[in-house]
């Protein structure tokens, strides 16, 4: 029952997905009222049909092409909805809200556990839309991430998180982090955008999960890196956006950060 649950929000998550990569294009293009107006075809301007904004299906469906024009639609939309699909079922996992046992005809539901699974839904939001603004353009927009402040502050708020302290550490750990290699750097290393983000990733997690995250991002974007430089696919001075590193640190976080820390007081004990 909770797979098949897994799958329905897989493909809500995906819908999502798809909603955000027009809240990319009409924010980079500054086209107002991100959510009126119907969705056009970027290169001929013609009106989307329904059938043509399925999630997944409709880019699979029409060979990654436009149905009218047939110009090549970017992977990356197709890549927005996957993740954007995986992160909200991998959250319901981390927060099974229905109760649903096979036995009973209406499943439960648990609202704390819903709570926590629609704010850190909507906060992962805001993270995917900053992981592909800016692969696709090497900017942050703060109005991405003080959404994300906003929905985590006010999330920790209602929670009546137990410890607040926790997360105003978090988020001046998380600032300062970045603020520092701003300063030293003079702005080669990092941006106003990055401090920004920073501070969201402590709000979020907490300090003690902010370094998971932190340490996770690092680990994956060096990884990534030397595999770039090995394929040559990069050279030393190339610049790669760092805030999508940034940002599956932070998920990934979210999701996993308590078993890791778990996990690794457990090595140091043992050592
Ligand atoms: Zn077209």
């Amino acid at each position: 029952m909770n797979i098949f649950i897994g799958v329905i929000l897989f493909y809500l998550g995906a819908g999502l997905g798809s909603f955000l990569s027009v809240v990319i294009y009409r924010t980079r293009h500054e086209i107002s009222g991100i959510f009126l107006g119907r969705s056009q075809c970027t290169h001929c301007k013609k009106n989307l049909m329904a059938i043509d904004l399925i999630p997944i299906v409709s880019y699979i469906g029409l060979g990654g092409r436009c149905r009218y024009c047939k110009a090549k639609i970017s992977p990356l939309y197709i890549w927005i909805e996957i993740i954007s699909g995986l992160v909200c079922t991998l959250l319901y996992f981390k927060f099974p809200f229905l109760n649903a046992e096979l036995s009973t005809i209406l499943p439960m539901v648990d609202t704390s556990l819903l709570f926590d699974f629609i704010r850190y839904e909507l906060i992962s939001l805001s993270l995917v839309a900053i992981f592909f603004y800016d692969l696709l353009y090497q900017e942050i927009p703060d109005i991405f991430t003080y959404t994300g402040i906003l929905i985590a502050l006010v999330g920790n708020l209602i929670s009546g998180n137990p410890l607040p302290q926790n997360y105003i550490t978090g988020a001046a750990f998380g600032a300062l982090f970045f603020e520092v290699q701003l300063l030293i750097s003079k702005g080669r290393w990092v941006g106003t955008g990055d401090v920004i983000l920073g501070l969201l990733m402590g709000i979020v997690l907490g300090w003690e999960k902010l370094i998971v995250g932190l340490f996770v991002a690092y680990f994956i974007g060096a990884v990534f890196s030397i595999g770039l430089l090995i394929t040559k696919k990069a050279s030393g001075g190339s610049k790669i956006p760092f805030a999508p590193f940034l940002v599956t640190g932070t998920i990934l976080s979210v999701l996993f950060g308590s078993q890791m820390i778990d996990w690794y007081i457990k090595v140091l004990l043992q050592a």
